[in-house]
């Protein structure tokens, strides 16, 4: 039996979240054209018959502007120290050498495979060009090219991922797919809906707190807070006449009730909460341990 932590890691819009749902055939992680998507550490388990991978997505690695950034590397910092082998994941249309500093930067311990994504768009001279590149670094023990999205060459990923895996027992029981609770999700699908129904700073000026998750007879019913730092970002969830925050239910709603598999009763609630990324106590109310 083979079981272990994998860790991914890159610059924000490589494509890691697109590539943990990819490998877990499951989407887990919400994905966006924008950066800075994802703010926690989110373990997919991949557990077979003879192995158990935990594969832990992360937010972009940036440079902290306010507490929330803070606690986004905190979560980079703790997937870092318990991963028994990291993905470096590069958008191959990206500046390599940004990538190879910020890898550099890491001082990893675990061994690294080099994973170049976003191959469905680029030419077969620029794919060995970069497998060159990257292959002469030091932290390198591999390299891989995949596109997450399409889905192609995942098989010889895996096989790489467990030819480096260390021997052992599963970390978790059972078949749950993560360790984080339905709620968390749900919190999660909504806050992708802002990304895509939102211009600008909305979306980074924004959180969801899920407040009520109950099963009813014939439906789930969910309430959650959209919390913004300012009086007129509200309004702007809003919209004239509450248009859009509806447009924003049905969409999340629909997401929900697939992920779910269950009927889903929805209400929206938009609060202000100045200054909320950089106050610890609410980071932490919404769930930013880090
Ligand atoms: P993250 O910030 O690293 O988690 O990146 P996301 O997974 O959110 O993806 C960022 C953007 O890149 C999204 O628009 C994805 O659809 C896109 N993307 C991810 N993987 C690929 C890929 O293999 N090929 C192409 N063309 N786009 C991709
Ligand atoms: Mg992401």
């Amino acid at each position: 039996m083979k079981s272990g932590f994998v860790s991914i890691f890159g610059k924000p819009n490589a494509g890691k979240s697109t590539l943990l749902n990819a490998l877990m055939r499951e989407k887990l992680a919400i994905v966006s054209p924008k950066v800075q998507t994802t703010r926690h550490r989110i373990k997919g388990i991949l557990t077979e018959k003879d192995y158990q991978i935990i594969i832990s997505d992360t937010p972009g690695i940036i440079e902290p502007r306010y507490k929330l950034h803070e606690k986004m590397m905190q979560a980079v910092r703790s997937s870092l120290e318990d991963a028994d082998l990291a993905l470096l994941l590069v958008d191959i249309r990206d500046n390599w050498e940004e990538n190879d500093t910020l890898f550099t930067t890491l001082k990893l311990k675990a061994p690294s495979l080099v994973i170049l994504n976003k191959t469905d768009d680029v030419t077969k001279e620029k794919l060995a060009e970069a497998k060159e590149y990257f292959s002469n670094k030091p932290y390198c023990k591999g390299i891989i090219a995949i596109s997450a999205l399409k889905k192609t060459n995942l098989d010889e990923l895996l096989k790489a991922i467990l030819e480096r895996l260390p021997e052992g027992q599963p970390f978790f029981e059972g078949d749950d797919l993560t360790d984080l609770p339905t709620k968390f999700f749900v919190g999660e699908l909504i806050r992708e809906k802002i990304f895509g129904l939102y211009g600008d700073e909305i979306p980074y000026q924004t959180t969801v707190l899920v407040q009520e998750f109950s099963e009813k007879s014939t439906l789930t019913k969910i309430r959650a807070d959209i919390i913004v730092q300012r009086e007129s970002q509200k309004g702007i969830i809003l919209g004239e006449g509450g248009k859009s925050i509806r447009q924003l239910g049905s969409e999340a709603r629909k997401d929900i009730e697939a992920f779910i598999d269950r009927k889903v009763f929805l209400e929206l609630f938009v609060k202000v909460r100045p200054k909320w990324r950089d106050t610890e106590n609410f980071l932490k109310e919404y769930g930013y341990n880090g």
